[in-house]
């Protein structure tokens, strides 16, 4: 029998740490090369996905565990080599998110001639099971209705069946814009040791520019900062900490605010561990309770936290999971390319071009700014939602399938309304409100048409003209349709003309 440690599953919850395993059994890992080259990868996620598994693999030899660490090309050459080693051997792993990869995975062992078993996946709170009973049948599935039941569930921050504090929601404390005096406590560093900078170098040599001859736009990643992620479950646990004591107490207000000079404010920066299994979301859940209980933290920012962890996160799981085609879904027909900006930043629309800057430096955009920025952008413009989904998913260091595809095709994009209601759309005036970029950026945010005028006000308008046989009628877009009622037939023409001439510009490089 043997463990099989898969990449992105590097968790001490899993298998390895049910009371039927002992150090006596093997563990296997695979480092294959091929995952990396599928996409031009940001070489910070390639770095982090290494790097923890090269230590997740000495910290199991340490705990006394035999590990077979297998660096091949393929994922299937280090199958061949184990079961050369060990024939007709058993594997135990994780139930994989990504559609089709327990089937695929099953097939691979089964014709080496091995059996596999699967085991729940650790990463995630709610079971596949739980969902299932909840959803009571097809989509579309509803965040806020998930979201109480699983408070219910867990009981966390509740009193018997009431929620603590008397409200299940307190968004209306949570959109605040800091004063001048605001200074968010810097993120923490983790600077990497000897493996880390090893495996940064190597990444480099082996998918750096060259490795990136297919991709488009080669060079976007060419000069990011010096990594500095958690790669271990001791750092992961001190980046915890730190959010925890110094950014949870102001997380809530401050959760949908931009500032240009500020790339972390208060977000946790805990997805790319949390993904990756070196934290578990229970954990991670109790730690900010435990915060609130002690009175450091107020109600409306640990319940932020909770909607996004134990809301959000398990729902566009089994959201996705459970929807087979999500990732070519494209209900609104959308069929542009993404303009090259994404990949080198190169725009003067100062919102989009800090939020891509942060992108390209670090592997890293918090939410609002992947929302109502990067994402908003793309779906006013017209951009087929796969596109965006593949670009979000080769940039940021936390992307998976499983997470990324319904973030972007569901809500970002609507290209499906399995999770979302209506597109999250909005002109400058919002990214005026929510941020510092407006007063900085050459484009005019109260300008709809003609020179100068802030591309998202006539992308936002043309949009919903564009897509009015599908969205007007949708109740929760009453409101934005009255107001394009408003137009006359001359304000419609001159914003499909600005629109026209925004995307050649975005084509040109000009925008
Ligand atoms: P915080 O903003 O501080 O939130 C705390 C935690 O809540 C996060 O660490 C994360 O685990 C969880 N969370 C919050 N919202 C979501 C959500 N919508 N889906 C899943 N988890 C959530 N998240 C990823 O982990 N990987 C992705 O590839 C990813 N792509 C996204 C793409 C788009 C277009 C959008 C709109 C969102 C995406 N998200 C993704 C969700 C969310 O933006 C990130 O989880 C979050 O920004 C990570 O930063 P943080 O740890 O500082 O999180």
């Amino acid at each position: 029998m043997t463990v099989l440690v898969l990449g992105d599953c590097l968790t001490e919850f899993g298998p390895l740490a049910s009371d039927a395993r002992s150090t006596d059994e093997r563990v296997l890992c695979i480092e294959a090369r091929a995952f990396a080259r599928r996409k031009p990868y940001h070489p910070h996620k390639l770095t982090l996905v290494f790097s923890a598994m090269r230590h997740f693999r000495d910290r199991l030899r340490e705990a006394g565990y035999t590990v077979d660490y297998r660096r091949v090309e393929t994922f299937a050459e280090g199958l061949d080599a184990h079961f050369a080693a060990h024939p007709e051997d058993h594997i135990v792993t994780v139930r994989r998110t990504a559609h089709g990869a327990t089937d695929r995975l099953q097939r691979l062992v089964a014709n080496r001639g091995g059996t596999v078993e699967f085991v729940a996946d650790p990463r995630f709170h709610c079971s596949r099971e739980e969902f299932d009973a909840w959803a009571d049948g097809d989509p579309p599935y509803r965040h806020e209705s998930f979201y109480r039941h699983m408070r219910r569930e867990t009981g966390y921050l509740m009193d018997g069946d009431e929620p603590v504090g008397g409200e299940w929601n307190f968004d209306d404390e949570n959109r605040e814009f800091p004063g001048p005096e605001y200074v968010p406590p810097e993120p923490p560093q983790f600077e990497p040791d000897e493996t880390t900078r090893e495996v940064r170098e190597w990444v480099d040599a082996t998918f750096g520019e060259d490795g990136y001859d297919d991709a488009p736009y080669g060079g976007a990643w060419a000069d990011p900062e010096p990594f500095s992620w958690p790669v271990t479950r001791e750092g992961a646990l001190q980046a915890l900490e730190a959010f925890i004591e110094e950014r949870l107490p102001t997380f809530g207000p401050y959760q949908d605010a931009m500032l240009g000079d500020e790339w972390a404010m208060n977000h946790a920066l805990l997805s790319s561990s949390l993904n990756l299994g070196l934290l578990s979301p229970s954990e991670v859940i109790e730690a900010a309770l435990a915060a609130f209980e002690e009175g450091s933290v107020s109600i409306a920012s640990v319940e932020g936290f909770l909607r996004q962890v134990l809301g959000w996160r398990e729902f566009v799981r089994h959201a996705y999971r459970r929807t087979p085609g999500m990732a070519a879904a494209n209900q609104l027909g959308a069929a542009e390319p993404l303009p090259e900006f994404f990949w080198t930043g190169d725009t003067d629309m100062a919102c989009v071009a800090d939020a891509v800057d942060g992108v390209r430096t670090r592997g890293y955009a918090h939410h609002i700014e992947r929302l109502m920025v990067l994402s908003n952008f793309a779906t006013l413009y017209g951009v087929e939602p796969s596109r965006l989904n593949e670009w979000f998913h080769a940039a940021f260091v936390d992307a998976y399938h499983w997470v990324t595809t319904p973030n972007v095709v569901g809500m970002g994009t609507f290209g499906t309304d399995t999770l979302s209601t209506k597109p999250y759309v909005a002109s400058a005036n919002y990214i005026d409100r929510m941020s510092d970029h407006c007063s900085g950026c050459p484009y005019y945010k109260t300008k709809t048409t003609g020179d100068g005028a802030c591309p998202f006000n006539a992308l936002y308008w043309d949009f919903l003209g564009r897509n009015e046989s599908q969205l007007r009628s949708n109740h929760r877009m009453g409101l934005v349709y009255s107001h394009y009622d408003d137009k006359s037939d001359g304000e419609r023409e001159a914003i499909a003309d600005r629109a026209e001439t925004l995307r050649q510009r975005a084509r040109n490089g000009t925008l």
